[in-house]
C-alpha cells in the first residue's frame, strides 16, 4: 500500500478539476487531496483512481466519482465533530473524506462481502469510524440517533421515514432519489415537522439494495 509522489500530484490534479467543475469547501478539497483514493479500488485501476470518474469495486457495486463525493459532503455543511449516518459504506472512500473532515461516522453496508472487506481495510490506513455496520440503509440507526447530517450514497428510489426522522433539528439529508438517474435532494429539518427541501441536478448511482445477501 504505497502512497506517492506521483500520486500526490494526480490527487492535485483532480482537485483543480473539482475546483473548475464547482466545489469551493476548501474542507473537502483538502480532505481529497489527502485521501490516496487509489488504495480503494482493485489495483488494475490504479491508473483511473485519479480521473474524475466512478469505478467499479467488488459485489457489482462503485466507489462514487470524485465529483459526487465532494458534491454530496459540500452539502452536508459539516462542522467538527458532526455526528454523521452514511448509507452505503461500499469502498469506504466517502467514509474517509467524512473522517478527515472530523466528523464522527457511521456507516452502514448492506453487502456482507463489502462490509467485511472495508471493515479490515481503513484501519489500516489509519480511519476509525465510530462504527461500520452491517445492515440495511432504509431503516438507518436509531440507537444512534440524531445525526447532525445523513449520507446516502445510492440511488433511493423513495426517501425513507425513518432517516427524516433520525435528523437533529437543523440536521440535513443528503439523498439522490429516483429510479434511473437521482436528483441530488436535501432536506433540512426546520422542526419536528417540518423539512424544507432542495433540488440539485442529475446524478447516477447504483440503486440501493432492498434484499440482505
Ligand atoms: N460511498 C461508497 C459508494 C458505494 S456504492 C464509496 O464511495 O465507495 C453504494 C453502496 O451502497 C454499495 O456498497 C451498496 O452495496 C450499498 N447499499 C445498497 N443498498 C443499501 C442499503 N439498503 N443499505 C446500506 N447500503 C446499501
Amino acid at each position: 500500500m504505497k502512497d506517492t509522489l506521483r500520486h500526490q500530484g494526480l490527487r492535485n490534479r483532480l482537485v483543480n478539476t473539482l475546483i473548475k467543475k464547482g466545489i469551493q469547501d476548501k474542507n473537502v478539497l483538502e480532505a481529497i487531496k489527502r485521501i490516496p483514493r487509489h488504495l480503494f479500488m482493485d489495483s488494475s485501476f490504479v491508473d483511473f483512481a485519479y480521473q474524475d470518474k466512478a469505478f467499479p469495486i467488488a459485489a457489482d457495486q462503485t466507489i462514487s466519482q470524485p465529483y459526487t463525493v465532494a458534491f454530496q459532503t459540500e452539502l452536508l455543511l459539516l462542522k467538527p465533530n458532526a455526528k454523521i449516518l452514511e448509507i452505503g459504506t461500499g469502498s469506504g472512500y466517502q467514509t474517509a473524506v467524512l473522517l478527515e473532515m472530523k466528523a464522527k461516522v457511521f456507516s452502514i453496508e448492506r453487502q456482507k462481502e463489502l462490509f467485511k472487506k472495508t471493515k479490515s481495510f481503513l484501519p489500516k490506513l489509519g480511519y476509525k469510524p465510530k462504527a461500520l455496520i452491517f445492515g440495511d440503509g432504509y431503516i438507518g440507526l436509531e440507537e444512534q440517533a440524531p445525526y447532525d447530517g445523513i449520507i446516502v450514497t445510492a440511488g433511493a428510489p423513495f426517501v425513507p421515514k425513518p432517516l427524516l426522522s433520525q435528523l437533529k433539528i437543523g440536521g440535513r439529508l443528503v439523498i439522490p432519489v429516483g429510479d434511473e438517474s437521482q436528483i441530488m435532494t436535501l432536506f433540512i429539518r426546520k422542526s419536528e415537522k417540518e423539512f424544507e427541501k432542495h433540488e440539485f441536478g442529475d446524478f447516477r448511482f447504483v440503486p440501493m439494495l432492498k434484499e440482505k445477501n
